[in-house]
């Protein structure tokens, strides 16, 4: 296919570099450079849309100049599994303990299983593959491990449908297999078990079943439901198996997607080409991405110049569980984003400024070093989801002892993963995946890896280390009464009874009183009992003597009582004045 630069096209059309780039800007092709290389597909979008604009600007002047109007922007895509439309693809991602043989069995599948377009042909790499078993298609995440699977989820996005674990045969169950399972338990995708290497004479299968029985994932053949397949990377052998046990989770897991229904696709992949602009890869849950769509990603958007598929090749349309790479973005997005459609570029550039202008504002407002009180009193949930790491296997086992003696009711305690060593960027990247919970990282005579600290930076993620188990238990405890948030109690002030009621035009009904015992207090709370029963719980809106506003008014004496949003006071309702007053959790 022929390749053309950007400025080569403009020439042909007989316009500057700047002018063709400018109108594709406005087209709702953004980010384009001259020095960009385009082929001949996408050289024929760029004509079509320049054309489309010279029209556009001599019929309607200067539409879509300017300030864009921040009107009519679709909202976010809804989250929820789609329930109509048909079986797809399953979205698979390899996780396991290094060197047990992730890459080789990604490598092995591909080769094995991807029908190659032509003979010879290195395909590069986008991030994910399709493989063809038995007629039906599984769609394989290839960068393997959970720091890549968590850090989408941490953007609150789930593209994994499956997640495969690896366990090398001849080395069993390690910290890293420990991890991964803790970070596919937080996903709460199904997992299936790859025995891996039992091609070597050491190997062990029957020793990784006993490890993971252990844990609580016992083998379907010893009467469990965890499925595990002997596989060896390296020869093949039980590879089909896998591929078929990955298909027939596929189906109890019934997942489907509507090629005509909203659009959910997340990136999982991107970078800046210096040929072809930025370049996302994406995988489409639900609904079809098109070329020349208009989309916004995060705080970016383009119109898609080309989609190409994982072998390398053009295509018009991808529908659910397709990978496919985007080209046409303005900007590189991170993984995990969401794509989302617009309508219209200027709709596109209104959400990408308005988010532009948000993420600059919670940056300027940093927050300052906050105390370990400060950092839970906003939060609203009632669950902490901590992960702890120590430095041995004896001092975890004392941490996790001492934090399973703490009980506070009404909170949750919820560790995720307790593991050995210093707290690494998973780690932050685990919390921060979870929804609902407020997240804490702490570790025991362990240190904090620079990339881990800033993952927790940027997120606001609380990691905190302590020395003395004691300090880490009464901290947590702290946390979890703080979620609780501060007690009141009532304190009763005053008691007040109705004499007489007037309807006031504009302002509703005051009740004429009298102060029984204690005192009224303007703004203070009030019960209203009616025959012994409270009928009403509110404020005091307003308190008056005599025609005059008053603060407060003693026993004994009269006085107007307007109840907030109250109007049906009765003579001889008593009301009962008290205010609240916090006790410290
Ligand atoms: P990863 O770190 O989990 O991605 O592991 P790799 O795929 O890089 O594999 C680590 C090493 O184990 C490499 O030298 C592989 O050749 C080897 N290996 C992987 N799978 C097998 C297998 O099934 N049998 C044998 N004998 N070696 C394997």
């Amino acid at each position: 296919m022929s390749k053309k630069r950007v400025y080569e096209i403009a020439r042909e059309l007989g316009v500057p570099s700047k002018e063709l780039i400018q109108a594709l800007a406005e087209m709702g092709m953004p980010g384009l450079k001259a020095v960009n290389t385009v082929d001949e597909e996408e050289a024929e979008v760029i004509r079509e849309l320049f054309l489309e604009h010279k029209g556009q600007s001599t019929v309607e002047g200067a539409e879509g100049e300017g300030i864009p109007t921040p009107v009519a922007v679709e909202p976010a895509p809804a989250k929820q599994k789609p329930k109509v439309g048909e079986p797809r693809p399953p979205v698979v991602a390899v996780l396991g303990h290094i060197d047990h043989g992730k890459t080789t069995l990604l490598d092995t599948i591909r080769k094995t299983h991807v029908t190659q377009q032509e003979a010879g042909g290195i395909t590069q790499s986008i991030g994910a593959y399709q493989a063809e078993v038995d007629g039906r298609l599984i769609t394989f995440i290839d960068t393997p491990g959970h720091k890549a699977f968590t850090a989408m989820r941490a953007r609150g996005a789930q593209v994994t449908d499956i997640a495969v674990l690896v366990v090398a045969a001849d080395d069993g169950v390690m910290a890293q297999t420990l991890e991964a399972i803790d970070h596919i338990k937080a996903a709460g995708v199904p997992m299936i078990v790859a025995i891996n290497k039992i091609d070597k004479p050491e190997a062990n299968p029957d020793r990784v079943r006993q490890e993971l029985a252990q844990l609580g994932y016992t083998p379907e053949d010893w009467g469990g439901d965890t499925i595990m397949v002997p596989v060896s990377a390296l020869t093949g052998e039980g590879v089909q198996d896998l591929l078929e046990m990955i298909l027939l989770v596929a189906d109890m897991e019934d997942i489907r997607g509507d090629p005509g229904g909203e659009l959910d696709a997340i990136v999982i992949e991107s970078h800046m080409d210096t040929a072809r602009g930025a370049v996302a890869t994406v995988i489409v849950k639900n609904g079809t991405l098109r070329e020349r769509d208009i989309i916004v990603v995060g705080t970016t958007w383009g119109r898609i110049r080309a989609l190409v598929d994982h072998q390398g090749k053009r295509i018009k349309e991808a529908g659910p569980g397709t990978p496919v790479q985007i080209l046409g973005l303005e900007d590189v997005p991170p993984a995990g984003e969401r794509v989302e459609l617009v309508r219209k570029p200027n709709q596109a550039k209104a959400l990408v400024e308005e988010r532009r202008r948000k993420a600059l504002e919670a940056r300027r407002v940093a927050r300052p070093l906050m105390t370990f009180e400060d950092l839970f009193e906003a939060a609203q949930r009632k669950r902490l989801a901590v992960v702890l790491k120590a430095e041995s296997m004896g001092a975890l086992d004392a941490a996790r002892l001492e934090l399973g003696t703490i009980e506070t009711e009404g909170v949750d305690l919820d560790v995720l993963h307790a593991g050995v060593g210093p707290i690494n960027e998973s780690d932050i990247l685990l919390v921060a995946s979870v929804e609902d919970a407020q997240p804490l990282v702490v570790g025991f005579g362990v240190k904090v890896d620079p990339k881990a600290r800033r993952a927790a930076d940027e997120r606001g993620i609380p990691v905190r280390t302590y020395d003395i188990i004691y300090d880490l238990t009464q901290d947590i405890e702290r946390a979890m009464k703080r979620l609780l948030g501060p007690e009141f109690v009532e304190v009763k002030v005053g008691e007040a009874e109705v004499l007489k009621t007037f309807d006031i035009d504009g302002v509703g009904r005051v009740a004429g009183c009298v102060v029984r015992s204690g005192k009224v207090v303007r703004g203070a709370r009030v019960k209203v009992l009616r025959l012994g029963e409270e009928v009403f719980v509110g404020e005091i809106g307003s308190l008056k003597r005599f025609a005059q506003d008053v603060r407060e008014v003693q026993a004994g004496r009269e006085c107007g009582i307007r109840i907030r949003d109250y109007d049906r006071v009765q003579v001889g309702d008593i009301l009962e004045i008290y205010t609240l007053e916090e006790v410290p959790a």
